[in-house]
């Protein structure tokens, strides 16, 4: 064998554009558009005036962070997980948590939702099958549950609200799944939760196989800083804490663990923003339902919207001609939608405004 064929290939996650110019209308990584809240930048003032502890390794267990966390959701610090971003977290729970799928019990997830999850389950050659959702995309419980489909699994992963439909399960229906997988872990990614949407933590009291996944990247304004969590059963945190420990222990930065304290500690900068956000996201849905657009109804930071009179790769070309950035994924079933995510009233106008222009 030659020693490129002894290499371990992979196809990677293709993550939305970055572009470098800066009069742009960015809204296709779903980053908020509003500054963190302003604990974040005294923070950062703070490190900056002493510089010298950064020669010393931070705490690996970023015990500030977690115990602001713990306040705020109202679990024990045992009972939290954090990483670098919930990419992070999710990456070392797929390991953790699914590396027992084989193909007769493989791990289970939507066939449209975070384009992530089937690169992790190749990286770490996790067998896995997707469920299809229903005609309206929303997510049909009983493919997940054993007893009612007959399809054993090793694990079961969803967003909640999905990505990139927008749409929430509704808690009842989220409970079904974990009720029906009582020999499985079953995690929730909430990356998009809070923007309306209802979290699955109060279930965590009932169910030990349950596990929370959130982020900062989309309702704390912080994706730059790279800040994810996970919140389940103390035994769940332990297992995912031992493979953390084996991989890499220092992993999120001190400036990181400071900023997201101070972030995670500001409930009501959180409720503000999240609500603007939300406020925001009706105005426009309003806007693209005059336009003629058709869409799920999102409980996210996002829209996902089709046009009858386009296609989706058409109606992004022309939206970039006029310096606005959205998502479009060229995959069956979704290639003629556009994931569009909310910025300010002012840049959804300028949106609607560009819309109007490439419609008329
Ligand atoms: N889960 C979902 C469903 C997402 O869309 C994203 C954003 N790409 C993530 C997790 C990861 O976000 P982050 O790593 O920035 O926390």
């Amino acid at each position: 064998m030659s020693w490129e064929e002894k290499i371990l290939k992979v196809e990677p996650y293709v993550a939305g554009e970055q572009p470098k110019e800066k009069d742009i209308i960015k809204l296709n990584t779903n980053e908020c558009p509003y500054p963190p809240a302003p604990g974040v930048e005294a923070a950062i003032r703070e490190l900056a005036a002493d510089a010298d502890r950064l020669r010393l390794y931070q705490d690996m267990d970023a015990t500030p962070l977690v115990q602001a966390l713990a306040a705020q959701y109202g679990v024990g610090e045992e009972q939290i997980f954090v990483g670098v971003g919930s990419d992070d977290v999710l990456a070392l729970c797929f390991l953790t948590f699914f590396s027992s799928a084989s193909k007769e019990q493989p791990l289970l997830f939507p066939d449209i939702t975070y384009s992530f999850y089937d690169v992790w389950a190749n990286l770490y050659r996790i067998p896995f099958k997707t469920m299809p959702l229903k005609e309206d995309f929303s997510i049909d419980p009983v493919d997940y549950i054993p007893s009612l489909s007959g399809q054993s699994n090793a694990g079961v992963i969803f967003p909640n609200p999905n990505a990139p439909t927008g749409l929430e399960l509704a808690p009842p229906e989220v409970e079904r799944i974990i009720e029906g997988n009582p020999d499985s872990i079953v995690i929730v990614d909430e990356a998009y939760v809070d923007f309306g949407a209802q979290t699955a933590l109060p279930l965590l009291k009932k169910y030990e196989n349950l596990l929370v996944v959130q982020t900062f990247s989309k309702s704390r304004a912080m994706a730059g800083a790279r800040v994810g969590f996970a919140i389940g059963n103390e035994k769940l945190i332990r297992y995912l804490k031992d493979v953390k420990f084996s991989f890499n222990s220092y992993t999120m930065n001190l400036p990181s663990i400071r900023i997201g304290t101070a972030s995670a500690k500001d409930t009501a900068w959180f409720k503000e923003t999240t609500g603007k956000i939300a406020a925001t996201r009706e105005r426009f849905k309003a806007e693209l339902r005059r336009l003629g657009f058709l869409f799920p109804d999102s409980k996210s930071n996002f829209v996902f919207a089709k046009h009858p009179a386009f296609t989706g790769a058409d109606l992004q070309a022309r939206l970039r001609e006029r310096k606005i950035i959205v998502r479009h994924f060229n995959k069956p079933g979704i290639s003629d939608y556009l994931r569009i995510t909310i910025g300010t009233d002012a840049q959804m106008d300028r949106v609607v405004e560009a819309l109007r222009e490439i419609l008329a």
